[in-house]
Order: structure tokens, then C-alpha cells, then sequence
């Protein structure tokens, strides 16, 4: 292995900095292709440049589905599943092999802790792996046939598991790879051709991906990487007639927009949305593990991540201890750049985020909450905000409300041993991606696990996903379920077979 070089203060491998010193373009047909814009990326942490990249709108997101659509009908289609299998077991080691450029790639563009970024790229490739040894497995079943046909004759009805089409993928910023790729493992694995729109902010490991692809030996057209931003490239690939399913993970107001844009085809459309969700601290919860495991609710990945639970319902008689050991985990929390492997939280992604989730916070102390800990902006460059918590919060306050995105905890204190009322606390809010139980008396956990209505709650843990596990949101966070088998039923049709024999 080739020694590191230094970047920003920092080591990185060499074949990142080499990757950072290119221009970047897009994968249409298994060509990379210029567009009719540029941009560039830049690193949060520093606000630096880091490597410009060419970006389309609806002409390139036409020739992206345009090939998506020939390859579907052509060489995807009729590839044997076994070849298929093959191809994505080699992209997974491909991408193992490429590991620290990955990894690297999306901690400078993210800014997200290297821990973090590290563990995002190795469930990655367990994504693949998983999803590559699951296309055999494909199968449909052997029913009764209808009782019109089976009375006349003998009969045979059984069912076949096909490829939705086309697949339009849309991507945030959060977590770019991961949630690139639990898109893309599955439509693959199922036989879906696809279309990637990864987010301006962080295109910089969908890119190095689609070269993996290309390695890989997918044939051209398969995978199609369109940049760009949201209202020209994603827009462009909601609405085309071409693109039989879009998968989408992003804000709930453009969830809002992708449904209106799919309409016109009445698409198949999968939503993987916001959320604010609820971590209850029941007074008999082990505060060794809570006090940790509370902070990390709200403070994970800078408080930029989907599952973060931020509304904190905490009884009465813990609520004092709660937060005294939640404050002083948070004032330890070391902020920096994502490189630095002792880094626990990083930046804010943009200039315009970090303002936004300081006005929530403005917001907050106007409104009365008690802040607790933090709530100040570390300066520039790098928009770094401390790990902020408010107490006395109540159900009206916006902080309790609105998904801010960003390391802002709001506790609100109940005196009540009623589970449903405490479980009407928790389900007070329009999402239901994910929330937690704090107790050491099982009974009580399962009780109250069975009231919250949200697709993902953990037991004395939060945010517990995996790649065999289905994730996905109730109420407004969203549609359908991503990992696990659900994640690759998502991308299959069901055609059912009647014959008269
Ligand atoms: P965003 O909605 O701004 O953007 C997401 C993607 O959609 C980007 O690629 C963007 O370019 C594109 N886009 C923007 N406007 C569009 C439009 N009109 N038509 C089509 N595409 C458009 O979200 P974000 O700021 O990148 O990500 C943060 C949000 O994502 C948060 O709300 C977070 O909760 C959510 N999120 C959810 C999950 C989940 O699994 N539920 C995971 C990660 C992030």
C-alpha cells in the first residue's frame, strides 16, 4: 500500500487525493459524459473546495433513461441470474478493495467522523453481498388455480417475481453512500435497470461507485449517474414516462413533490422520509446505558440523520440524573474534522443548514425552552454547532415539532406511569420513522413498543438498523420499506400465471 498524503492537516490515501484531483462527469450508457452545468464540491469541515463535477437536467436525465430503458430490454433482461450474481459479488469486492477511497471520500464531502463513514462502507458491501446472494432465491409459488378453469379442466396457476423497469434513484446528502447503494444493491439484485440522482451536495462516492460498476463489467446502461440539482435533474427524473419506480430518501417536502411529479405515469414511488422521533425514559431505565445512548440518539452524524431521536420524553423521577449525564456527554463530544479519527461530531453540511438549525435554536429560547447544554455556533470556516439540549419543552414548541436536522435534543419531563398516555406523548407528531424505550423492565418495553406507532423501535438502543432489517417510515416518513427482503420486493412486480392443461 502506497503512503498517505496530506491533506488539509490530514491523512487521506493516495488514491482519494488522486480521485479529489480530477475532474468528475457522468455515467450515461457506460460512457462518462459531460452535461450542460459544472459544480463543485466542497468540505463542510473547511468550506474548501474539493473537485468540480459536471451536472445535467432533463436532456441528460433523457439519455439516462433512454439507456436504462434499452438496457432493461436487452442485456439485463436476458443476462442468467447466476451471471448476475457473479457480477454484483465482484462489484462488493471491488468496492472492499476500495474501501478507504470510499470511506474517505465521504467523510471530506459530508463531513461526517470517520467511525461513522467507516462503518457506512462496510455495511455497504454487506449490502451487496447480501443482495447478490439473495437474486437466486427469487421465486415466485404454486397456487390453486380459479375455480372456473380448475372445474372444467386441469389447471396450473403459479406466480413469477419480475423487475419493476426503470428505476430513478434519488439521493440525499446525509448519508451518501449507504443510501445510494441501499437502493441500488436491490434494484440490481431484482433486475432493474437504473438511474442514479445523487445529491449536489455529496455526488463525490456515487461517482467512484459508478466506476466500480464499470470494473465490475455491468454491461452499459444498467447503472446510468445523473448530477445535478433537485429542481433540474431530480425533477427531470420524477416526471419522465420513461422511469417505471423512483425510490426516493429526502425531506418530506419533496416527497411531497416527487409524488405530484410521478403522477403523470402513475410511477410506482417509494418514499424514505424525515422524522422526529421519540425516545421515552422510563424512571426504572439503566442510566449507564441511557445516559450514552440518549445522546447518541440526537447526536449521531451531527444530528443529520433520518432516524435521530430528538423529541426526549423523560419521567419525572430519572429526568434530572437523564440530563445531567446527557450535558456532560455532550460538553465531552469532540467536534472537528472528520479525518481526525478522535473526532466524535462533525459539521454542519452548507452555510445555509448551519444557519437553519441555529434559528431553530434562536427559536427554541424564544419560545422558553431552558437550554441545557450548548447551543452556540463554533464559527468559520467549518459550520460546527455544539451539541444543544433544551428542557420544559412542551408539545407546541417548534423544537418539539419540526425535524431540524442537525444536534438539537428537546426533553420534555412527565410525571405519568399510564402507558398510553405516555405512549400518546410519544405519538404526537405527523412522522413515524423511528424511536426508543429506555427500561429495565421488559414487560413495560414490549407494552409500550406495541403503542408507538413508527416502523423502527429499539429497546435500550436507538436507531438499530440493518442490512437484513426492514426500515421505513409510518404516517408522513414515508412509503415502503428499504433493506432486507422487503428492500428487494420493492423493486419486483408479481404476474400471475394461469394455464389450462
Ligand atoms: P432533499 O429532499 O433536499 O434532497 C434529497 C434529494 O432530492 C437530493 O438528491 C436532491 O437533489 C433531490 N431533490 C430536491 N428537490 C427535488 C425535486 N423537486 N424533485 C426531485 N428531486 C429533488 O433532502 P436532503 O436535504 O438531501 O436530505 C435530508 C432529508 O432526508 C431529511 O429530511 C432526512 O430526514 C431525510 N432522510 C431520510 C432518510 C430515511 O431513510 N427516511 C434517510 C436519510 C435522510
Amino acid at each position: 500500500m502506497s503512503a498517505p498524503v496530506a491533506f488539509d492537516g490530514h491523512a487521506i490515501a493516495p488514491e482519494t487525493a488522486a480521485f479529489l484531483a480530477e475532474r468528475h462527469q457522468m455515467l450515461i450508457n457506460g460512457e462518462w459524459v459531460d452535461g450542460s452545468g459544472e459544480m463543485v464540491s466542497t468540505d463542510p469541515a473547511t468550506g474548501l473546495p474539493l473537485a468540480s463535477f459536471a451536472t445535467g437536467g432533463a436532456a441528460e436525465i433523457h439519455r439516462a433513461v433512454a439507456a436504462a430503458s434499452a438496457a432493461f430490454q436487452g442485456p439485463w433482461r436476458r443476462m442468467p441470474v447466476a451471471e448476475r450474481t457473479s457480477l454484483m459479488f465482484r462489484l462488493a469486492r471491488i468496492m472492499e478493495a476500495n474501501s478507504r477511497l470510499l470511506t474517505e471520500l465521504d467523510i471530506v464531502d459530508n463531513g461526517m467522523p470517520s467511525f461513522i463513514a467507516g462503518l457506512t462502507t462496510a455495511n455497504c458491501v454487506e449490502m451487496v453481498d447480501y443482495y447478490a446472494g439473495a437474486i437466486m432465491r427469487i421465486a415466485g409459488e404454486t397456487i390453486a388455480p380459479p375455480r372456473h378453469i380448475a372445474a372444467e379442466t386441469e389447471a396450473l396457476t403459479y406466480t413469477l417475481r419480475e423487475p419493476v423497469g426503470v428505476a430513478g434513484l434519488i439521493v440525499p446528502w446525509n448519508v451518501p453512500l449507504s443510501t445510494a447503494i441501499l437502493k441500488l444493491a436491490p434494484a440490481l439484485a431484482a433486475g432493474c435497470t437504473v438511474v442514479v440522482k445523487p445529491s449536489e451536495m455529496t455526488p463525490l462516492s456515487a461517482l467512484a461507485l459508478g466506476r466500480m460498476v464499470l470494473e465490475a463489467g455491468f454491461p452499459a446502461g444498467v447503472v446510468n449517474i445523473v448530477n445535478g440539482t433537485g429542481p433540474e435533474a431530480g425533477a427531470a427524473l420524477a416526471a419522465h414516462p420513461g422511469v417505471d419506480k423512483i425510490s426516493f430518501t429526502g425531506s418530506t417536502a419533496t416527497g411531497r413533490k416527487i409524488v405530484e411529479a410521478g403522477l403523470g405515469n402513475l410511477k410506482k414511488v417509494a418514499l424514505e422520509l424525515g422524522g422526529k422521533s421519540p425516545v421515552v425514559i422510563m424512571p426504572e431505565a439503566d442510566l449507564a446505558l441511557a445516559v450514552p445512548g440518549v445522546a447518541l440518539a440526537t447526536f449521531f452524524l451531527q444530528g443529520q440523520n433520518c432516524m435521530a431521536g430528538t423529541r426526549i420524553f423523560a419521567h419525572a423521577a430519572i429526568h434530572d440524573a437523564l440530563l445531567e449525564g446527557v450535558a456532560a456527554f455532550a460538553g465531552m463530544m469532540k467536534l472537528g474534522h472528520g479525518l481526525d479519527p478522535a473526532t466524535q461530531q462533525g459539521p454542519m453540511i452548507s452555510d445555509a443548514h448551519a444557519a437553519k438549525v441555529m434559528r431553530a435554536i434562536e427559536g427554541a429560547q424564544e419560545a422558553g425552552a431552558t437550554l441545557v447544554a450548548g447551543g452556540s455556533k463554533l464559527g468559520r470556516p467549518g459550520n460546527f454547532i455544539q451539541p444543544t439540549i433544551f428542557t420544559n419543552c412542551t408539545r407546541d414548541m417548534a423544537v418539539m415539532r419540526e425535524e431540524i436536522f442537525g444536534p438539537v435534543m428537546a426533553v420534555q419531563r412527565f410525571e405519568t406511569d399510564d402507558l398510553d398516555a405516555i405512549a400518546a406523548l410519544a405519538n404526537d407528531t405527523p412522522y413515524g420513522l423511528s424511536g426508543s424505550v429506555w427500561t429495565r423492565d421488559l414487560s413495560t418495553a414490549h407494552r409500550l413498543v406495541s403503542r408507538i406507532r413508527a416502523g423502527q423501535v429499539s429497546i435500550n438502543c436507538h436507531g438499530a438498523v440493518g442490512t437484513n432489517i426492514p426500515f421505513g417510515g409510518y404516517g408522513q416518513s414515508g412509503w415502503g420499506r428499504e433493506f432486507g427482503q422487503a428492500g428487494l420486493d420493492a423493486y419486483l412486480e408479481t404476474k400471475a400465471v394461469t394455464a389450462r392443461l
